[in-house]
């Protein structure tokens, strides 16, 4: 529509009696500068601000503080004349001290002659209900991104327990994935054995300058163990700890998590904070998850212990095993060589051991390996390497030691053996024993070494059993 006959219009509309009272429950409101004359919106005299209690002066009093300073802005740019147009959002209060958001949309109508606002007019509306509804989108929208980021915290935590092998690392991770969503200084992972907890790992988020706990008898953790269950401690008593060193500030805070698995507590999890009052239930739930990842971990870890300590024993004697001795054995050689000196191995077969078998039994037959084991244990020294090679075979590896000294020794073992009386046995029990030794610098492996000792043992077989060969030199 054309502007004139917008005005043509508007004017008829104008001359219509309640023009104005209907304009007004818009939300139209006026201010006549000049005249010291205002008319108040509808939405602002529901609220208790009819004209003459909304002079300029009262204005700062009930609109909200924190909305003060970008509506003087504006309205100074107005005034100024900077520009004509006024859209400001702000809260003003009403009677019982309730906030309400109002949307005032105005402009000037006239400016005096030296450029002062003569005539507003604006229209208001009461937006309480819509700023309302975004405030709840937006609280649960970071709602939602808080828990996102918990059930990612949560999944990269559940993976490294379950993937990674280094407790260390994976208690690490957890702890860093936990700072995500707990607001700790400390947290700390403790072991428990059953008697008593032992630290296994900590985290602190930033600031290191307080006593770490120091739990006593009397401590919370205490209380943890016990219920297998979580404690939560909004203003922990400084004195409560067993020891604080001076001049450094302790936890007030403090939260325990029991790290559960299968019923069986394994660990506990522990929060801390400086100020008090900063765990709440909310944080529970999260610490609670995160314990159950650690607990999945560290139950992984100890199977993983008791799998390659078993690896490396052999059940039947307890010495190595031979995968151990391969392992171990060729780093220790390869030391040795660095270090020109020479290493020997001794391999020891049990004469006619089938017969102690066919003879006694395999019962009587574990009896001799395992006191034929014992026997090497008190000979040999602790840095040897002595492990049970295969069935009644045994291999020990002595480091810095020349082929003469190894075949003493090997003939102190071959004369204890032959002397040693064994339960349930009357046949005596010998053992034939081949030795090789490397020499420096000819960089021979583990495998060659044992071949030699095997060949030279099989030699003491020839010679009639109960004897020790030593390997020719090969060069
Ligand atoms: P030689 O003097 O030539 O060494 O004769 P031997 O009988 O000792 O040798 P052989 O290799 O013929 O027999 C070894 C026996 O060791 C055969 C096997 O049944 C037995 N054996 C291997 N492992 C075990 C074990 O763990 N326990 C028992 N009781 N016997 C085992
Ligand atoms: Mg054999
Ligand atoms: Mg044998």
């Amino acid at each position: 529509m054309a502007n004139e006959e917008w005005l043509r219009y508007f004017g008829k509309l104008v001359q219509c009696d309640d023009a104005a009272e209907r304009l007004r429950k818009l939300g139209l409101y006026l201010v006549d500068y000049e005249a010291g004359w205002s008319q108040s919106s509808l939405p602002l005299e529901k609220l208790g601000y009819a004209s003459e209690t909304l002079r300029a002066g009262n204005f700062d009093s009930v609109i909200h503080p924190e909305d003060i300073p970008p509506y003087r802005a504006l309205f100074d740019r107005v005034r100024r004349g900077n520009e004509d147009e006024f859209f400001v959002e702000f809260r003003i209060r009403d009677p019982q001290d309730k906030w309400h958001w109002i949307q005032s949309h105005g402009t000037v109508l006239r400016r005096s002659p030296s450029g002062d606002i003569a005539l507003f007019a604006g229209f208001d509306q009461d937006i309480t209900a819509r700023k309302e509804a975004e405030t709840l989108l937006r609280r649960s929208l970071a709602e939602e991104e808080r828990h996102f980021a918990l059930t990612e915290a949560l999944r990269v935590a559940g993976m490294a327990a379950s993937t990674m092998i280094e407790t260390d690392a994976t208690i690490d991770l957890v702890l860093q994935q936990a700072l995500a969503y707990i607001p700790f200084e400390l947290a700390r992972v403790y072991a428990y054995d059953g008697e008593g907890l032992s630290v296994i790992g900590q985290e602190y988020a930033d600031n290191q300058a307080f006593n770490a706990p120091d739990h006593g008898a009397s401590s919370p953790i205490g209380e943890v163990v016990r219920e297998k269950s979580p404690v939560v401690l909004d203003t922990m008593d400084p004195g409560a700890w067993k020891s604080a060193a001076e001049g450094m500030p302790s936890p007030r805070s403090w939260m325990g998590i029991p790290l559960v698995l299968h019923q069986e507590l394994i660990g506990v999890l522990e929060f801390c904070h400086l100020k008090p009052g900063v765990f709440r239930s909310e944080h529970v739930w999260p610490a609670m998850a995160f314990g159950d990842t650690l607990a999945v971990a560290l139950s992984n870890a100890r199977k993983y212990q008791s799998l390659m300590e078993e690896a490396q024993t052999d059940p039947l004697t307890g010495l190595h095993s031979r995968r151990f001795l391969m392992n171990m054995g060729a780093e220790l050689l390869a030391r040795m060589e660095a270090e020109g000196k020479c290493t020997s191995v001794i391999l020891l077969d049990i004469d006619h051991f089938k017969m102690f078998n066919d003879r006694y039994g395999h019962l009587i037959g574990d009896v001799v390996l395992r006191e034929t084991a014992d026997l090497c244990k008190m000979v040999f020294r602790q840095e040897d390497l002595i492990c049970r090679f295969g069935g009644e075979e045994y291999v020990a590896l002595l480091p810095n030691v020349s082929a003469v000294v190894a075949g003493n020794v090997a003939e102190r073992i071959r004369s204890r053996l032959e002397r040693a009386s064994f339960p349930g046995i009357e046949s005596r029990v010998t053992a034939s024993l081949g030795i090789a030794t490397s020499r420096p610098g000819k960089k021979q492996r583990l495998e060659e070494l044992i071949e030699l000792a095997d060949q030279a043992m099989y030699r003491a077989k020839e010679a009639g059993r109960n004897c020790v060969v030593l390997a020719a030199c090969t060069d």
